[in-house]
């Protein structure tokens, strides 16, 4: 067991008949901050609940540091600091009183809770808030109360569900950063239905779909991939009675994303394997008559990306 700090091994997960986790395999390496991403129902939760001992797996392997989900649940809680999606917090309390229930919850030492409590008031910027009662702070505050349980007990791991959904955008920079600067301390997996969440926080990013994991990348590497296709959009005017197909159908490496024909216009949405493809496509159509009117390149974002990624059939990776 190398410096795995998660490793989920062919795990699945259901519901009476329905199965929201599809033989699940991935692992998450101590000091990463990993995302787990993907739209509403993919199985993010499911998932987490799991690593959590929230709720067993129905089939598959679940270790955290080392320690199994099934064999030693008390020792894989002692290692997980989580945020659910909606935080266990105790409206009626205030921040400190139930922090300190937090502490004791965690098995801190008696002696240890004030000092426990007093940091992580002070590491999540709780100290104006501290004496308030929950149910009067703002989401913002909530969330950071939130983390401050999530850390006390100084787990190697954090799991964190949506943690910022529902916030506005000044709080949502604030749990971000206060999310990056606990990655110092602990390993971090997060999970978000929205990319650029994801892509601002973390270093890795597994994407899930209808349970099933397809796809594992850096962020950096899927932003490589994404810049580095070759797309046009291009406008041509065909000579008389050109059949387009026809007269491209020997040029393999490109692929029409969309062709909406107008008489002698032609506009198309080409998608080159290589820079040099393009230009063959040029050279062979131009030698034909064919103009070209304008060609604008185009970068899909990491958001088409991610779009294609979870709305197209089939795609799975391992
Ligand atoms: P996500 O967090 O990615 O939105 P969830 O893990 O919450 O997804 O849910 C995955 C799927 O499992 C969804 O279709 C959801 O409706 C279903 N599901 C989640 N929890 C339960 C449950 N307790 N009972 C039945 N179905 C559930
Ligand atoms: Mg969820």
């Amino acid at each position: 067991m190398t410096n795995n700090i998660v490793v989920m091994d062919n795990v699945s997960k259901y519901y009476g008949n329905f199965c929201a986790l599809n033989k699940m395999s991935f692992s998450i390496k101590e000091g990463e901050i990993v995302g787990l991403l993907g739209p509403n129902g993919a199985g993010k939760s499911t998932a987490m609940r799991i690593m959590t001992c929230f709720m067993p797996a129905t089939s598959g392997k679940v270790t955290v540091a080392g320690f199994d989900t099934f064999e030693n649940p008390d020792e894989v809680k002692r290692n997980i600091g989580y945020l659910p999606e909606t935080p266990p917090l105790y409206e009626n309390m205030t921040v400190l009183s139930y922090l300190k229930f937090a502490a004791a919850i965690h098995e801190i030492p008696q002696k240890e809770i004030a000092s426990r409590v007093g940091y992580v008031i002070e590491r999540l910027g709780l100290n104006e808030v501290k004496r308030k009662i929950i149910a009067n702070l703002s989401k913002g505050y909530k969330q950071r109360v939130g983390l401050a349980q999530a850390i006390i007990h100084k787990p190697k791991l954090l799991i964190l569900d949506e943690p910022t959904v529902g916030l506005d955008p000044k709080q949502i920079i604030e749990i971000r950063t206060l999310i990056k600067s606990l990655a110092g301390e602990h390993t971090v997996i997060l999970s978000s239905h929205i990319l650029s969440e994801v892509s601002m926080t973390c270093g890795r990013v597994i994407i899930i779909k209808e349970g099933m994991k397809i796809a594992e990348d850096t962020v950096l590497h899927l932003e490589q991939t994404a810049q580095s296709e070759h797309r046009y959009n291009i406008k041509l005017i065909l000579p008389k009675d050109f059949d387009f197909q026809a007269e491209t159908a020997s040029l393999a490496s490109f692929s029409l994303e969309n062709a909406v024909q107008e008489d002698r216009l032609l506009f198309l949405k080409a998608n080159f394997e290589n820079e040099g493809d393009y230009d063959i496509f040029f050279n062979k159509l131009t030698s034909k008559g064919v103009v070209f009117r304008e060609v604008t390149p185009y970068k899909p974002t990491l958001e088409e990306v991610f779009i294609s990624l979870t709305s197209s059939d089939g795609k799975e990776n391992d």
